[in-house]
């Protein structure tokens, strides 16, 4: 009886412990199955550069599961819904024993898990979940007195002192499984409501470009990176986002070089790869946060005060900051960045957050719906947990009364305007005046959120 690897968000073949679980079963041999649920992903508001950038990356996973003698059915449904009843006929047509899967956070994902488990279950097939987005799996840190984190530093302090006590994972082998009789699926170019988004061809997808990149970021940049990330006018950081939105790349991966070169303790290492290693356990607390607090998937704020902000109603500004016509010189840059790349720079993705957020009071969910429908590297916790950090509705968010001004933030990181002339070369504030006073509206927003502060106190 063959093992059943049902892929939806790991699309590598190192540090894949629902992969590797599944060969070791294997005495009949693996069948990989991706099912496509383009409903689900309609209504959790992907646009076509994630699904484009998952559709490939899916086809070159295809060819590295290929030479390990394992094919891939693919299949397409409308939602998570519908998906265990596709997994349970798969599973039962090829008679599998046991089916491998990576966990997954979110809360409609957890569900959909829930119910395939379920009919599997009647069926007598077990459904195996492994650890394979983050290091340290959500349930496993806790503060001293067994309650969650709710703030970062603390939070990476405890996940440190957990990595130290389990050690770190070693690199596995991989062997192929007993080559199958069974032919692989075609991968999809597109998707009903997912037109092929051009831009892909600036991110050559799979797990060795991710592979690359990492190598070439450890053979420099990482070394200057506290320093560099910052700064939208250099390629100070490693561009990794979009590969591990699909799991082309393990965290795991990316940390084991440097536990290697510079022991257990990320505390004691030099600061760039100090620095470094604190951003990849920032995308563990987001998904740690999402885990623990349900209200995160149902898009509703980590602070409740913050349910009462009286958010303005600004259709025509939401349109300018869409377009990049704001007139503020580095957030029309941005978002033209976005729509030109599916990317955006970390440091402008605060500043644009922030400045539709305070400076217009537009509620966040707008922006990060904007944002998860053009962002290549969408990930639904690191976009939420960003969006609600500039938005201060976030579990260890900005203070609201610390708002940046967007055009200082220019001056200081991208003081000779490179990012901003890239991006935004025709800038002229004669054509495109600025559509708010700055001074004016960080005034109005801290109003606004010192009285919903107060009503609710
Ligand atoms: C409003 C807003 C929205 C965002 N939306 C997303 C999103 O949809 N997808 C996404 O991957 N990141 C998102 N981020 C986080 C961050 O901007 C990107 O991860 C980062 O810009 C990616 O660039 P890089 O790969 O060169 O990162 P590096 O600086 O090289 O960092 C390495 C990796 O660490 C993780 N990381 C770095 N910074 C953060 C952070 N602040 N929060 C969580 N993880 C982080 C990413 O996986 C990143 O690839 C958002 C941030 C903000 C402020």
């Amino acid at each position: 009886m063959p093992e059943l690897l049902w892929i939806r968000n790991d699309l590598r073949t190192e540090d894949n412990n629902a992969l590797s679980s599944a060969l070791e079963h294997s005495e009949d041999g693996v069948v990989a199955l991706f099912i496509c649920t383009p409903g689900s992903w309609t209504s959790d508001d992907w646009g076509s550069p994630r699904v484009t950038l998952l559709l490939e990356s899916l086809r070159v996973y295809q060819a590295s599961l290929e030479k390990l003698n394992i094919p891939l059915l693919v299949r397409t449904v409308g939602t998570y819904q519908d998906a265990a009843a596709v997994l349970e006929e798969v599973a039962t047509e090829y008679g599998c024993r046991g089916v491998h899967a990576g966990l997954e956070f979110g809360l409609h994902e957890q569900s959909r898990d829930r119910n395939a488990a379920a009919r599997l279950a009647v069926a007598g097939i077990p459904l195996h979940l492994h650890s394979d987005q983050v290091v340290i799996p959500p349930d496993d840190v806790r503060t001293k007195t067994g309650t969650n984190f709710k703030v970062f530093t603390p939070f990476r302090n405890a996940w440190n002192e957990e990595l130290r006590r389990i050690g770190f994972p070693p690199a596995g082998t991989l062997t192929p499984a007993k080559p199958l009789d069974v032919e692989s699926d075609r991968v999809p170019e597109s998707l009903e409501g997912f037109p092929r988004w051009d831009g892909i061809s600036a991110w050559t997808p799979g797990h060795q470009e991710a592979a690359r990149r990492l190598r070439e970021f450890m053979s420099g940049p990482i070394d200057s990176y506290h320093v560099d990330r910052n700064r939208p006018d250099t390629n100070g950081t490693s561009s990794l986002s979009p590969y591990f939105a699909v799991g082309a790349i393990s965290p795991v991966t990316c940390l084991r070089p440097l536990v290697e070169q510079h022991g257990m303790d990320p505390a004691t290492w030099p600061a760039g790869p100090s620095t470094w290693q604190s951003e990849i356990v920032w995308r563990e607390f987001y998904r740690y946060v999402m885990h623990h607090n349900p209200r995160v998937s149902m898009r509703r704020p980590m602070q409740e005060w913050t349910e009462h902000l009286e958010w303005r109603d600004d259709e025509a500004g939401f349109t300018a900051w869409c377009e990049g016509r704001t007139g503020i010189e580095i957030v029309d840059a941005g978002m033209r960045q976005l729509a030109e790349s599916g990317w955006m720079h970390n440091r402008v993705r605060m500043i644009t957050a922030m400045f539709l957020t305070k400076n217009l009071l537009v509620d966040w969910r707008h922006g990060e719906r904007f944002f998860a429908r053009h962002l290549v590297d969408y990930d639904f916790p690191s976009n939420n947990g960003g969006w609600q950090w500039a938005a201060s509705t976030g579990t260890d968010a900005a203070p609201y009364f610390r708002i940046f001004n967007p055009q200082r933030q220019a001056d200081l990181f991208d003081p000779d305007r490179v990012y901003c002339d890239r991006w935004n070369p025709d800038f002229n504030p004669m054509i495109t005046p600025p559509i708010v006073n700055l001074v004016e509206t960080r005034r109005r927003a801290i109003e606004v959120f010192k009285h919903a502060r107060t009503a609710t106190t």
